[in-house]
């Protein structure tokens, strides 16, 4: 129940104070958010406090407003919760900001697309007709050729995944497949590019999965590379995955130069990089596994990362099979 109510808020949502004072604070909650606040409640009788809390609420003439919540419990002097403070923010403008970011990034990848997708062509055509050349350099050129562009596509891919997702467009398209099978693909192709370290894939047993099949595999090359960017060359990279129960986990196991734990868990934050001295001449935007967290959580899956500085991380999926 609203029990006091300032200017500001009369400001954002409309309501005097006499209006809403002694009403239920579902009146603010839309209709299809109404279950965030048992969510919320929770957290807060624990103690804890919920900051920035990015959600939507409903103003006195029926406007959506895009909010940022900061909410703590109120004690009394024998710390037991007597009430709730909440400070709502308005964050509209930056809403509307992030919406055309992300519609510049999404059409700036576009376009970079096409004359990618041309490039790669003529790379392709031009590689097969030096097959039989003489020319040592031109094979091998084009050979590097072929890798930079591929890796320029997977950048811009994910540059397009993050557009897709955020503008909530990006869709899982489940099919059958196997898992086993799926990694040993994508080992295939990365041992065509990756000559520095070892990869190694433990498991064998059938594990068929209804998932969807690209996204599972931009989630596993993203694993994968990372375990190859961020361990010295020579290193061993060890993957594996099990069955138990109707969960199928997926690891990709490194031997690099780990991840502390103030940073364990931020690492899926979007733009997160990790500021190491080491980090500094490996490049990388901080969204591959921000976009795997996305993809794995829309499949209602988990993911993880175990680590200890110095001595190499775990990175883990969890999917239900069906
Ligand atoms: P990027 O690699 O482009 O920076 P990611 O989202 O894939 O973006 O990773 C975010 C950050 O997490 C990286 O910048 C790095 O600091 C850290 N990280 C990811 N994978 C590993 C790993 N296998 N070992 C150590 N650090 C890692």
């Amino acid at each position: 129940m609203i029990t006091s109510w300032n200017d500001s808020a009369r400001r954002i949502f409309g309501y005097t104070a006499e209006e809403i004072i002694g009403q239920s604070i579902y009146k603010l909650i839309p209709p299809d958010r109404q279950d965030e606040e048992p969510g919320i409640l929770h957290r807060l009788k624990k103690g804890e406090r919920v900051e920035h809390f990015e959600t939507r609420r409903l103003t006195k003439d029926g406007r959506l407003l895009d909010v940022s919540l900061s909410i703590s419990p109120l004690k009394d002097g024998q710390g037991n919760i007597i009430g709730l403070s909440k400070i709502a923010r308005d964050i509209t403008e930056r809403k509307l900001d992030e919406a055309r970011k992300n519609d510049f990034i999404g059409m700036a990848s576009h376009e970079l697309k096409t004359p990618l997708t041309s490039l790669h062509a003529i790379i392709q055509v031009a590689n097969a007709k030096l097959k039989n050349s003489d020319d040592k350099y031109l094979a091998h050129a084009m050979e590097k050729a072929n890798m930079q562009v591929k890796r320029m596509t997977r950048m811009i891919n994910g540059f397009l995944n993050i557009s897709r997702l955020e503008s909530g467009k990006l869709i899982v398209e489940r099919q059958s497949f196997d898992m086993g099978q799926l990694i040993s693909e994508i080992l295939e192709e990365t041992s065509l590019t990756v000559s520095t370290h070892t990869i190694t894939l433990q498991s064998t047993a059938p594990a068929v999965i209804n998932a969807d099949r690209d996204k599972i595999s931009s989630v596993l090359s993203n694993l994968i590379s990372n375990a190859v960017k961020y361990s010295p060359a020579g290193g061993t990279i060890l993957i594996n995955y099990w069955l138990k129960g109707k969960t199928l986990t997926v690891s990709v196991k490194d031997q690099g130069m780990g991840i502390s734990p103030d940073d364990l868990d931020k690492v899926f934050e979007r733009y997160y990089r990790v500021e190491a001295a080491e980090m500094r001449n490996i490049s990388g935007f901080g969204i591959g596994l921000y976009l795997s967290a996305e993809i794995i959580k829309r499949h209602n899956g988990q993911i993880w990362a175990e680590s200890t500085a110095g001595q190499g991380s775990v990175f883990s999926f969890s999917l239900p099979i069906g």
